[in-house]
Protein backbone atom coordinates (compact mmCIF):
# COMPACT_ATOMS: atom_id res chain seq x y z
CA UNK A 1 0.00 0.00 0.00
CA UNK A 2 1.06 3.38 -0.79
CA UNK A 3 2.50 5.08 2.31
CA UNK A 4 0.50 8.74 2.61
CA UNK A 5 3.11 9.77 4.53
CA UNK A 6 6.22 9.90 2.12
CA UNK A 7 6.21 13.36 0.54
CA UNK A 8 5.92 13.06 -2.81
CA UNK A 9 8.69 13.77 -5.03
CA UNK A 10 7.79 16.69 -7.89
CA UNK A 11 8.97 15.86 -11.56
CA UNK A 12 9.59 17.60 -14.39
CA UNK A 13 10.79 16.45 -17.40
CA UNK A 14 10.23 18.66 -20.17
CA UNK A 15 11.10 22.54 -20.22
CA UNK A 16 12.99 25.32 -22.30
CA UNK A 17 15.63 28.32 -21.69
CA UNK A 18 17.10 30.90 -23.97
CA UNK A 19 19.34 28.46 -25.11
CA UNK A 20 16.29 27.49 -27.83
CA UNK A 21 12.76 29.29 -27.28
CA UNK A 22 12.06 29.54 -23.93
CA UNK A 23 12.37 33.08 -22.31
CA UNK A 24 13.88 32.64 -19.06
CA UNK A 25 17.70 32.32 -18.91
CA UNK A 26 18.92 28.34 -17.55
CA UNK A 27 19.31 30.12 -13.75
CA UNK A 28 16.15 31.83 -14.45
CA UNK A 29 14.50 28.74 -15.18
CA UNK A 30 16.27 27.02 -12.09
CA UNK A 31 14.84 29.55 -9.75
CA UNK A 32 11.19 29.55 -10.66
CA UNK A 33 11.41 25.62 -10.51
CA UNK A 34 12.57 26.15 -7.08
CA UNK A 35 10.07 28.39 -6.40
CA UNK A 36 7.41 26.02 -7.98
CA UNK A 37 8.65 23.55 -5.63
CA UNK A 38 10.46 21.20 -8.73
CA UNK A 39 12.86 18.24 -7.15
CA UNK A 40 13.78 17.28 -10.27
CA UNK A 41 13.84 19.52 -13.11
CA UNK A 42 14.85 18.49 -17.05
CA UNK A 43 16.27 20.93 -19.25
CA UNK A 44 15.08 19.63 -22.97
CA UNK A 45 16.19 22.74 -25.66
CA UNK A 46 15.22 22.11 -28.93
CA UNK A 47 18.06 20.45 -30.70
CA UNK A 48 20.70 21.97 -28.46
CA UNK A 49 22.26 21.42 -25.23
CA UNK A 50 24.18 24.86 -24.62
CA UNK A 51 22.09 25.68 -21.09
CA UNK A 52 23.15 22.41 -19.71
CA UNK A 53 26.39 24.24 -17.77
CA UNK A 54 24.77 26.98 -16.40
CA UNK A 55 21.30 25.06 -15.74
CA UNK A 56 23.78 22.37 -13.84
CA UNK A 57 25.66 24.92 -11.29
CA UNK A 58 22.07 26.78 -10.49
CA UNK A 59 20.44 23.59 -9.72
CA UNK A 60 22.99 22.83 -7.35
CA UNK A 61 23.32 25.96 -5.85
CA UNK A 62 19.68 25.36 -4.75
CA UNK A 63 19.26 21.65 -4.09
CA UNK A 64 17.84 20.71 -7.26
CA UNK A 65 18.50 17.22 -9.03
CA UNK A 66 19.52 18.56 -12.79
CA UNK A 67 18.60 15.84 -15.25
CA UNK A 68 20.50 17.40 -18.48
CA UNK A 69 18.06 16.67 -21.53
CA UNK A 70 17.44 17.62 -25.11
CA UNK A 71 13.94 17.41 -27.77
CA UNK A 72 15.18 16.31 -31.15
CA UNK A 73 13.38 17.48 -34.16
CA UNK A 74 12.92 14.19 -35.89
CA UNK A 75 11.24 13.54 -39.45
CA UNK A 76 9.30 10.47 -39.61
CA UNK A 77 7.39 9.60 -42.54
CA UNK A 78 6.97 13.12 -43.53
CA UNK A 79 5.68 14.11 -39.52
CA UNK A 80 7.47 16.53 -37.24
CA UNK A 81 8.08 14.39 -33.87
CA UNK A 82 10.01 15.84 -31.20
CA UNK A 83 11.97 13.49 -29.09
CA UNK A 84 12.85 14.21 -25.47
CA UNK A 85 16.29 12.84 -24.62
CA UNK A 86 16.62 12.48 -20.88
CA UNK A 87 20.47 12.07 -18.73
CA UNK A 88 22.68 12.54 -21.63
CA UNK A 89 25.65 13.19 -21.67
CA UNK A 90 26.32 16.45 -23.50
CA UNK A 91 29.97 15.52 -24.22
CA UNK A 92 29.13 13.06 -26.71
CA UNK A 93 30.14 13.57 -30.34
CA UNK A 94 27.82 12.25 -32.51
CA UNK A 95 24.80 13.69 -30.89
CA UNK A 96 26.90 17.19 -31.17
CA UNK A 97 27.82 16.29 -34.52
CA UNK A 98 23.86 15.96 -35.32
CA UNK A 99 23.14 18.99 -33.37
CA UNK A 100 25.16 20.87 -34.81
CA UNK A 101 23.77 19.94 -38.44
CA UNK A 102 19.89 20.50 -36.68
CA UNK A 103 21.10 24.14 -36.05
CA UNK A 104 22.56 24.48 -39.51
CA UNK A 105 18.94 23.14 -40.72
CA UNK A 106 17.47 25.51 -37.90
CA UNK A 107 19.33 28.35 -40.00
CA UNK A 108 18.82 27.64 -43.43
CA UNK A 109 14.90 27.78 -42.67
CA UNK A 110 15.01 30.72 -40.71
CA UNK A 111 16.41 32.39 -43.93
CA UNK A 112 13.89 30.98 -46.37
CA UNK A 113 11.18 32.11 -43.66
CA UNK A 114 12.19 35.15 -43.62
CA UNK A 115 12.52 35.53 -47.47
CA UNK A 116 8.65 34.55 -47.49
CA UNK A 117 8.06 37.31 -45.08
CA UNK A 118 9.87 39.35 -46.96
CA UNK A 119 8.11 38.56 -50.34
CA UNK A 120 4.97 39.48 -48.44
CA UNK A 121 6.27 42.86 -47.59
CA UNK A 122 7.71 42.08 -44.21
CA UNK A 123 11.21 42.68 -45.05
CA UNK A 124 12.08 43.38 -41.08
CA UNK A 125 10.97 39.76 -39.66
CA UNK A 126 14.23 37.80 -40.00
CA UNK A 127 16.79 40.08 -38.45
CA UNK A 128 13.82 40.49 -35.45
CA UNK A 129 13.43 37.04 -35.01
CA UNK A 130 16.91 36.67 -34.84
CA UNK A 131 17.15 39.39 -32.72
CA UNK A 132 15.18 37.66 -30.14
CA UNK A 133 17.05 34.31 -30.68
CA UNK A 134 19.99 33.63 -27.80
CA UNK A 135 20.83 29.83 -28.92
CA UNK A 136 18.94 28.09 -31.51
CA UNK A 137 16.70 30.08 -33.86
CA UNK A 138 12.71 28.80 -33.72
CA UNK A 139 9.84 29.15 -35.28
CA UNK A 140 8.41 30.70 -31.95
CA UNK A 141 11.14 33.54 -32.05
CA UNK A 142 9.31 34.83 -35.64
CA UNK A 143 6.13 34.69 -33.56
CA UNK A 144 7.47 36.96 -30.52
CA UNK A 145 8.64 39.41 -33.00
CA UNK A 146 5.34 39.27 -34.67
CA UNK A 147 3.49 39.53 -31.32
CA UNK A 148 5.96 42.14 -30.83
CA UNK A 149 5.60 44.22 -33.59
CA UNK A 150 1.48 44.69 -33.13
CA UNK A 151 0.84 42.51 -36.36
CA UNK A 152 -1.15 39.54 -34.38
CA UNK A 153 -2.58 39.64 -31.10
CA UNK A 154 -0.54 36.46 -29.45
CA UNK A 155 1.88 33.50 -30.34
CA UNK A 156 -0.95 31.27 -31.32
CA UNK A 157 -2.06 33.78 -33.51
CA UNK A 158 1.31 34.37 -35.66
CA UNK A 159 1.35 30.53 -35.88
CA UNK A 160 -2.06 29.83 -37.56
CA UNK A 161 -1.57 33.24 -40.11
CA UNK A 162 1.85 32.78 -40.73
CA UNK A 163 3.85 29.61 -39.20
CA UNK A 164 2.17 26.86 -39.13
CA UNK A 165 2.16 23.81 -42.37
CA UNK A 166 0.46 24.92 -45.04
CA UNK A 167 0.20 29.09 -43.88
CA UNK A 168 2.32 31.39 -45.85
CA UNK A 169 5.51 31.61 -44.49
CA UNK A 170 5.69 28.29 -43.61
CA UNK A 171 9.06 26.55 -44.79
CA UNK A 172 9.11 22.44 -44.73
CA UNK A 173 12.41 20.47 -43.14
CA UNK A 174 13.71 17.25 -43.01
CA UNK A 175 14.86 17.00 -39.49
CA UNK A 176 16.78 13.90 -37.95
CA UNK A 177 15.69 10.50 -38.61
CA UNK A 178 14.28 8.43 -35.79
CA UNK A 179 16.64 5.97 -36.33
CA UNK A 180 19.42 9.05 -35.62
CA UNK A 181 17.81 10.66 -32.83
CA UNK A 182 17.68 7.40 -30.40
CA UNK A 183 21.67 6.42 -31.79
CA UNK A 184 22.52 9.71 -30.15
CA UNK A 185 20.31 9.25 -27.21
CA UNK A 186 21.52 6.31 -26.73
CA UNK A 187 25.34 7.23 -27.52
CA UNK A 188 24.94 9.85 -25.03
CA UNK A 189 23.74 7.45 -22.36
CA UNK A 190 20.05 8.99 -22.50
CA UNK A 191 16.53 7.47 -22.46
CA UNK A 192 14.08 8.12 -25.38
CA UNK A 193 11.05 9.86 -24.76
CA UNK A 194 8.39 10.89 -27.26
CA UNK A 195 7.13 13.98 -26.26
CA UNK A 196 3.74 15.17 -25.96
CA UNK A 197 2.83 12.00 -28.22
CA UNK A 198 -1.53 12.93 -28.08
CA UNK A 199 -0.43 16.27 -30.56
CA UNK A 200 0.65 14.35 -33.21
CA UNK A 201 -2.37 14.07 -35.70
CA UNK A 202 -2.06 10.36 -36.61
CA UNK A 203 -4.62 7.97 -37.05
CA UNK A 204 -4.57 4.98 -34.33
CA UNK A 205 -2.60 2.84 -36.86
CA UNK A 206 -1.02 5.06 -37.70
CA UNK A 207 0.13 6.43 -34.45
CA UNK A 208 1.16 2.30 -33.47
CA UNK A 209 3.31 1.95 -36.38
CA UNK A 210 5.05 5.16 -35.13
CA UNK A 211 5.35 3.69 -31.38
CA UNK A 212 6.13 0.27 -33.07
CA UNK A 213 8.87 1.81 -34.71
CA UNK A 214 10.23 3.83 -31.59
CA UNK A 215 10.17 0.74 -29.39
CA UNK A 216 12.06 -1.47 -31.79
CA UNK A 217 15.10 1.05 -31.72
CA UNK A 218 15.07 0.98 -28.28
CA UNK A 219 12.49 4.09 -26.85
CA UNK A 220 11.94 3.80 -23.78
CA UNK A 221 9.02 5.95 -22.85
CA UNK A 222 6.38 8.19 -23.44
CA UNK A 223 5.47 11.72 -21.72
CA UNK A 224 1.70 10.45 -20.52
CA UNK A 225 1.47 13.58 -18.05
CA UNK A 226 2.32 16.72 -19.96
CA UNK A 227 0.68 20.36 -20.18
CA UNK A 228 -0.49 19.85 -23.53
CA UNK A 229 -2.55 16.34 -22.55
CA UNK A 230 -6.21 16.87 -21.34
CA UNK A 231 -7.13 13.81 -18.96
CA UNK A 232 -8.82 11.52 -21.53
CA UNK A 233 -5.32 12.18 -23.18
CA UNK A 234 -3.47 10.90 -20.67
CA UNK A 235 -5.42 7.84 -20.03
CA UNK A 236 -5.13 7.07 -23.53
CA UNK A 237 -1.39 7.32 -23.42
CA UNK A 238 -1.19 5.21 -20.44
CA UNK A 239 -2.64 2.84 -22.43
CA UNK A 240 -0.35 2.58 -25.01
CA UNK A 241 2.58 3.07 -22.58
CA UNK A 242 1.32 -0.04 -20.80
CA UNK A 243 0.38 -2.08 -23.88
CA UNK A 244 3.90 -1.81 -25.02
CA UNK A 245 5.83 -2.07 -21.86
CA UNK A 246 7.20 1.57 -22.20
CA UNK A 247 7.55 3.52 -19.50
CA UNK A 248 5.97 7.21 -18.53
CA UNK A 249 7.31 10.42 -18.38
CA UNK A 250 5.95 13.94 -17.05
CA UNK A 251 6.73 17.20 -18.51
CA UNK A 252 5.50 20.53 -18.47
CA UNK A 253 6.88 21.49 -21.79
CA UNK A 254 7.42 25.50 -20.07
CA UNK A 255 8.43 28.04 -22.27
CA UNK A 256 7.59 30.98 -20.63
CA UNK A 257 5.64 32.42 -17.15
CA UNK A 258 3.25 34.30 -19.34
CA UNK A 259 2.02 30.98 -20.87
CA UNK A 260 -1.26 30.44 -19.46
CA UNK A 261 -1.24 26.33 -20.40
CA UNK A 262 2.28 25.11 -18.94
CA UNK A 263 3.19 26.37 -15.76
CA UNK A 264 6.54 24.87 -14.95
CA UNK A 265 6.24 22.05 -12.32
CA UNK A 266 2.34 21.82 -12.87
CA UNK A 267 1.20 18.54 -14.39
CA UNK A 268 -1.07 15.99 -13.30
CA UNK A 269 0.00 12.87 -11.86
CA UNK A 270 0.62 9.66 -14.02
CA UNK A 271 -2.36 7.53 -14.32
CA UNK A 272 -2.45 4.76 -11.94
CA UNK A 273 -0.10 1.52 -13.33
CA UNK A 274 2.03 3.95 -15.30
CA UNK A 275 5.65 2.69 -14.82
CA UNK A 276 7.36 6.00 -14.25
CA UNK A 277 10.80 6.42 -16.36
CA UNK A 278 12.56 7.48 -13.49
CA UNK A 279 11.88 4.06 -11.37
CA UNK A 280 15.81 2.88 -11.48
CA UNK A 281 16.78 6.23 -11.58
CA UNK A 282 19.72 6.42 -8.77
P1 LIG B 1 10.34 25.03 -34.44
O1 LIG B 1 10.97 23.94 -33.60
O2 LIG B 1 11.28 26.16 -34.71
O3 LIG B 1 9.67 24.51 -35.66
O4 LIG B 1 9.22 25.68 -33.53
C1 LIG B 1 8.32 24.87 -32.87
C2 LIG B 1 7.98 25.52 -31.54
O5 LIG B 1 7.02 26.51 -31.73
C3 LIG B 1 7.33 24.51 -30.58
O6 LIG B 1 8.30 23.91 -29.78
C4 LIG B 1 6.45 25.38 -29.74
O7 LIG B 1 7.21 25.97 -28.71
C5 LIG B 1 6.06 26.49 -30.70
N1 LIG B 1 4.74 26.25 -31.36
C6 LIG B 1 4.46 25.39 -32.33
N2 LIG B 1 3.17 25.47 -32.71
C7 LIG B 1 2.63 26.45 -31.97
C8 LIG B 1 1.34 27.03 -31.89
N3 LIG B 1 0.34 26.65 -32.67
N4 LIG B 1 1.15 28.01 -30.98
C9 LIG B 1 2.16 28.41 -30.18
N5 LIG B 1 3.40 27.91 -30.21
C10 LIG B 1 3.63 26.95 -31.10
MN1 LIG C 1 9.25 25.14 -28.25
MN1 LIG D 1 7.74 19.85 -28.57
MN1 LIG E 1 9.17 21.26 -25.74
Amino acid sequence: MENKLLPTICYDLHSHSTASDGVLTPTELVHLAAKNGVDVLALTDHDSTHGHAEAAVAAAAVGIKFVPGIEISVSWRKRLIHVVGLGIDEQHVEMQVGLAHLCKLRQQRAEAIGAKFEKIGMPDVYAGACGLASGVVSRSHFAMYLVEQGVVRDVQQAFKKYLQKGKRCYVGCEWASLEDALAWIHGAGGQAVVAHPARYKMSRTLFREFLLDFKALGGAGLEVACSSHNFEEAQLMAGHAKALDLLASVGSDFHSPHSSWAKLGHVHALPEGCRPIWHDWK
